[in-house]
C-alpha cells in the first residue's frame, strides 16, 4: 500500500517555496506586544491624575485587569488552530507560548482582584476582607468575575507541571474548557465596572470586536471546519499492519484529499469513530506523503488510546482535523539538510526525506534506535536514500549500554562532516532530542538551524 501511496502521491503543498500563507513567529509576537501597548495607551489616556495610595493601588488594579482581559483573548487565539498560525508558528511553539502566557494571565488576574480590592479598601478606610465582601455582594458582575478568577486559578494549578503529570491527558484537556466559561463570566464586569470602558464607547466597541473575532476563529476552525472536513473527505481505515514492535501503520482512504493542502512533516488529530475511541482526538504525523486517495500514519503503542489503534478494523470511519504543524519544508533556510530522528519520531522525517528537494548529498538522514528490530521503515528509507544517491546513517545501541554516545559532537561530525552548514530537522523522544541538541550545539550548529518537533504538547 505504501507503494500505492507513493506511486500516486500528489504534488506536495508548500514544497519550500512558501506559497501557503504562514504567519511569521516574530511578526505574531510583535502583534501581541503592539496589542498590549494599545491596551496600556487606553489606560494612559483615560487616567487624568493619580493621588494617594488608594488611587495608585486602584490604578495598578486597572492596568493588571486590562492586561489580563487582553491576555485571555490572545491565549485563546493562539489555540484557535488558524491555518497561518499553525503552518507558520507551529503547534508545539504555540502551545509553549500558550502555557507561558497562561501563567501571566493567571498572575495578572489574581493581582487585579487583589489590587482593586486593596485600593478601594484604602480609599474607603476599611479592611481588605470587608471591602472584598462588599464588592462581591453589591455587584453581581463582580461576583461572576470572582468565580471566573477562581476557575482560572484552578486551571492554572491543574496545568502546573507537577499536577499535570499526575492527570490523564484527556482530564487535563477537558478541564481546560472551563477557561471559556471563565471568559464569559468575566466579560460583563469589564464594561459595567471598568473605568476605562464605562464612558468610552469606541473602547467598548473595539474590545467587544476583539472578543467576537477570536470567538469566530474558534467556532470556524475548531468546530465547523472539522465537521465540514469529516463530511467532505469521508476517511476510512483501509489497512492496519505491523511496522515494528508495538508499532502499526494505518492506511486510510478518502475523497478530495488534495484539498487539504497537506505538507510533508505535518500531522492531523485523528478521531477513530469506534465505540471505545471516538471521544479522543490524538495527534499523529503522516508517515508517507499524502496521496489523492490515501493517507498513512504510523503509531506506537504508548498508552490507552494508541494501544486501541492496533485493533482497528478496515472500514472504520475516521474524522481527521488538520493538517497542523510547521515542521515542514517551510522552515528550511539552507540547501543542505540533516534529518535526525529517534524511535517513532521518524514518522514526519520519513515523509520529508522522500519529498525535500536536493541534489545528492544535500538531504541526509540519521536514525537513532535502541535495537535493530526497532528501526521502522528500513526498506523504504533505504530505497529513498538510494534514489537520492546517499545512504541512511543508522545509530543503533541501547541508551544505557555504556558505549560511546552516538549523538556526541565528535560522532555526529564524523558521520556528517559539514554538519554546521546544515538545517537540522530533529524529532524523537525527549531524552534523545536533548542529547542530540547538546551534540549539535557542541559541533557548531546554531540554535536557529535546529528545527525540533516535539511529540508532547
Ligand atoms: C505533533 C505530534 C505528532 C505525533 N506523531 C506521532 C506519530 O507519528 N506516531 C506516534 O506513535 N506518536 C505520535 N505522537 C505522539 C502521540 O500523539 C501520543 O503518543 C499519543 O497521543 C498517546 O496517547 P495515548 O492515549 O496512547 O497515551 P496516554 O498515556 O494517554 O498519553 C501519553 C502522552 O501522550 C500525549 N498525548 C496524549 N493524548 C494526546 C492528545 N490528544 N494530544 C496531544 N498529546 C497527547 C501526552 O503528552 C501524554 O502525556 C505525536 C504527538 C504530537 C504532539
Amino acid at each position: 500500500m505504501v507503494d500505492v501511496l507513493r506511486a500516486k502521491s500528489m504534488p506536495q503543498a508548500g514544497g519550500g517555496h512558501g506559497e501557503l500563507r504562514r504567519a511569521r513567529p516574530a511578526a505574531v509576537l510583535w502583534l501581541v506586544y503592539a496589542g498590549a501597548a494599545a491596551v496600556l495607551a487606553l489606560w494612559w489616556f483615560d487616567t487624568p491624575s493619580v493621588s494617594g495610595l488608594g488611587d495608585w493601588l486602584t490604578v495598578a488594579g486597572r492596568i493588571t485587569g486590562l492586561l489580563a482581559g487582553y491576555a485571555m483573548v490572545v491565549l485563546i487565539a493562539l489555540m484557535s488552530r488558524t491555518p497561518p498560525l499553525e503552518r507558520g508558528v507551529g503547534t508545539d511553539r504555540l502551545s509553549r507560548w500558550h502555557a507561558m502566557g497562561g501563567r501571566y494571565a493567571v498572575g495578572l488576574t489574581m493581582a487585579h482582584g487583589l489590587l482593586i480590592t486593596w485600593g478601594y479598601a484604602v480609599t474607603s478606610h476599611t479592611n481588605i476582607v470587608h471591602q472584598g465582601v462588599v464588592l462581591v455582594l453589591s455587584y453581581p458582575d463582580v461576583l461572576a468575575a470572582t468565580v471566573a478568577g477562581l476557575l482560572l486559578l484552578g486551571i492554572g494549578v491543574v496545568s502546573a507541571r507537577a499536577t499535570r503529570a499526575r492527570l490523564r491527558y484527556e482530564t487535563w484537556y477537558y478541564l481546560h474548557f472551563y477557561t471559556y466559561l471563565a471568559v464569559a463570566l468575566a466579560f460583563s464586569h469589564q464594561f459595567s465596572t471598568g473605568a476605562d470602558f464605562i464612558n468610552n464607547l469606541p473602547a467598548r466597541i473595539l474590545w467587544s470586536a476583539l472578543y467576537v473575532a477570536v470567538g469566530v476563529l474558534l467556532l470556524w476552525y475548531r468546530i465547523l471546519t472539522p465537521i465540514r472536513q469529516a463530511l467532505r473527505h469521508r476517511l476510512r481505515v483501509e489497512h492496519v499492519y505491523a511496522e515494528g514492535p508495538r508499532v502499526v501503520s494505518i492506511v486510510m482512504s478518502g475523497r478530495h484529499l488534495e484539498e487539504l493542502e497537506t505538507e510533508p512533516g505535518q500531522f492531523f488529530r485523528w478521531r477513530f469513530l469506534t465505540r471505545e475511541s471516538w471521544w479522543a482526538a490524538n495527534p499523529f504525523s503522516l508517515s508517507a506523503p499524502a496521496a489523492p486517495g490515501g493517507l498513512r500514519i504510523t503509531v506506537k503503542d504508548l498508552g490507552e488510546h494508541s494501544h486501541q489503534l492496533i485493533y482497528l478494523k478496515p472500514g472504520t470511519k475516521v474524522a481527521a482535523e488538520g493538517p497542523y504543524g510547521a515542521f515542514t519544508a517551510g522552515l528550511r533556510r539552507r540547501r543542505k539538510v540533516l534529518l535526525l530522528g529517534g524511535g517513532v519520531g521518524i514518522t514526519p522525517l520519513r515523509t520529508l526525506f522522500e519529498t525535500l528537494e536536493g541534489a545528492p548529498g544535500e538531504v541526509l538522514m540519521m536514525y537513532r534506535a535502541s535495537r535493530e528490530s526497532d528501526v521502522l521503515f528500513r526498506p523504504e528509507l533505504d530505497a529513498i536514500a538510494a534514489a537520492r544517491g546517499t545512504r541512511v546513517h543508522y545509530l543503533i545501541g541501547a541508551r544505557r549500554s555504556g558505549g560511546p554516545n552516538p549523538l556526541s559532537a565528535r560522532r555526529l561530525t564524523a558521520a556528517v562532516p559539514d554538519l554546521a552548514e546544515r538545517d537540522i530537522y530533529l524529532c524523537g523522544p525527549p531524552g534523545m532530542t536533548a542529547e542530540a541538541i547538546r551534540g549539535l550545539r557542541a559541533a557548531g550548529v546554531r540554535p536557529r538551524q535546529i528545527h525540533h518537533e516535539s511529540f508532547e504538547f
